[in-house]
């Protein structure tokens, strides 16, 4: 027989660099952790988004090299062509969208995380994970008021949060092809669209959705609800879900949950509630009250990567009745016999991944090391900057308020008496990107052009609130100014 030992010996020198010894393991650590602090240090100065400069050098720039080169090169690279373009999520004055806050300890859990590479997926094969894991997910469950049934999985964020409640409900509503035509959604037209993503990948987008009207405060019409249900049963339709919002994207409203899960009671009707950006205010205690009702729901999901502050790549999705969540998800191959007997509790059963890092060391960490309180302060903190906003902003000329903050997000249109108001709003939200101190960004409601205000760093204090509040009053004097000089 040839002997292959040549080619071994040539492959194994080739591969051989994959072998980083201790010194340079060391060494780069080192470079990456000078590179994060500059990036850090940095990031108060920067504007809070950053332009992307010409692709096609970015694109060269990140080209797989065939042989090795230098760690100082990639880390130019990411300082060039990565790092501080586009939104720069963690600064103080980023009130776009949902911000998040990306805490340090999280990103040194992740690389500890990888380090370790525990398996992420079968109690057997990381007890240790699995516990860390069941631990977060057992806490959270008692911080929103889930009983001791509740279970739950931490996935990459909402998204797969909200897919992971939808198939749950599904199963145990035993909705099968057949039923999806008679089978009734309702939600509002500020529910969050991946909810509505998440039914159709569920392979329930053909089911009957019932848009429920919104109140005065944004809120789903609790009565229009329960009159659609009554309507539905009587015509022989088949309701079974509610997609209710604990802290809308477009407005943070809060949804009358008590309300909710009355005629979710009364009509057997699956209660999942999108906590996905307010879910985490139920961490203090004003924030409790304002979510009230939200404990009775069936399943509901979270995302730590906004209102906890970590960086993006965590939401987490619980359901109360936890031996649901199971029966939706649990599956074994053959190939797991030797695992089959094992008493520890697998993260698999209870999501649609087997292979996955493990998420709980970056939501652990931060809470071990800081204390939930700074945590309950932060988030009573944005609630009350919320309202200093919403108070302040009434002072503001021409300033024309939405509904009073259920949480941490305030609503505004620009109304002067002599433009449109919808021209004029869009003029201000251009003034203020060109000022470029604070960052917000828009919605559209009931048709109308409508400015957000999200509060939801933990870095962000009232400076940072009172400066966005003295934009907004220079921007809209100056479009005031240039209205009446146009005349
Ligand atoms: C962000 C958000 C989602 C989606 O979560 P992702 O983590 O972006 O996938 C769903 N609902 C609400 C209310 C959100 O704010």
């Amino acid at each position: 027989m040839k002997s292959p030992s040549n080619r071994l010996n040539e492959l194994r020198k080739l591969a051989a660099t994959l072998e980083t010894p201790a010194a340079t393991r060391i060494a780069r650590l080192q470079q990456a952790g000078e590179h994060a602090e500059r990036f850090l240090e940095s990031l108060p100065k920067r504007d809070v988004y950053g332009a992307a400069g010409p692709r096609e050098a970015a694109m060269a720039a990140f080209a797989i090299p065939q042989h090795p080169e230098p760690f100082d090169e990639a880390l130019q690279v990411l300082d060039q062509y990565v790092d501080g373009i586009g939104h720069n999520l963690g600064s103080s004055r980023f009130f776009a969208y949902i911000p998040s806050g990306g805490l340090h300890d999280s990103a040194v859990a992740d690389y500890l995380a990888a380090v370790s590479n525990r398996y992420g997926g079968v109690g057997a094969a990381a007890p240790g994970a699995a516990r860390l894991e069941h631990t977060m997910l057992r806490w959270l469950a008692d911080v929103v008021g889930y009983p001791d049934t509740a279970e739950g999985d931490l996935t990459s964020g909402g998204s797969m949060a909200a897919l992971s409640a939808v198939v749950a409900a599904r199963e145990a509503n035993k909705i099968r092809s057949s039923d999806v035509p008679s089978a009734v959604v309702y939600l509002t037209t500020h529910t969050h669209h991946t909810f509505r993503k998440a039914l159709h990948v569920a392979g329930l987008g053909e089911c009957v959705i019932r848009e429920i009207p919104l109140d005065a405060s944004m809120r789903m019409d609790c009565d229009r609800l329960q009159e659609s249900i009554r309507v539905d049963q009587n015509a022989g339709l088949r309701p079974w879900l509610i997609g209710a919002s604990a802290g809308t994207t477009d407005t943070g409203s809060v949804d009358a949950l008590d309300r909710v899960a009355d005629i979710a009671a009364e009509s057997n009707v699956w209660m999942h509630v999108d906590a996905a950006y307010g879910g985490a205010f139920a961490l203090c205690e004003e924030g409790r009250r304002r979510l009230k009702g939200i404990e009775r729901s069936d399943s509901m999901i979270l995302d730590p990567h906004k209102g906890f502050f970590l960086p993006c790549g965590i939401g987490v999705v619980l359901v109360r009745d936890g031996h649901k969540l199971f029966d939706a998800y649990h599956a074994r191959g053959a190939y797991m016999q030797d695992v089959a007997g094992d008493k520890e509790r697998s993260p698999c059963d209870y999501s649609a991944e087997l292979t996955r890092p493990s998420r709980a060391l970056r939501f652990w960490l931060p809470f071990k090391v800081h204390g939930s309180q700074a945590f309950a302060a932060a988030l009573e903190e944005k609630l009350l900057l919320a309202q200093h906003f919403y108070e302040n902003c009434e002072n503001i000329e021409g300033i024309e308020l939405g509904p009073v903050p259920d949480l941490s997000i305030v609503t505004f249109r620009f109304c002067p008496v002599s433009t449109d108001a919808d021209v004029a709003t869009r003029a201000l939200l251009e003034a203020i990107r060109r000022d470029g101190r604070v960052f917000l960004t828009s919605t559209t409601i009931a048709g109308q052009f409508t400015i957000r205000m999200a509060i939801l760093t933990y870095h962000t204090h009232l400076e940072d609130v009172d400066l966005a509040l003295k934009v907004i009053k220079e921007c809209t004097a100056q479009i005031e100014a240039g209205g009446r000089n146009d005349k």
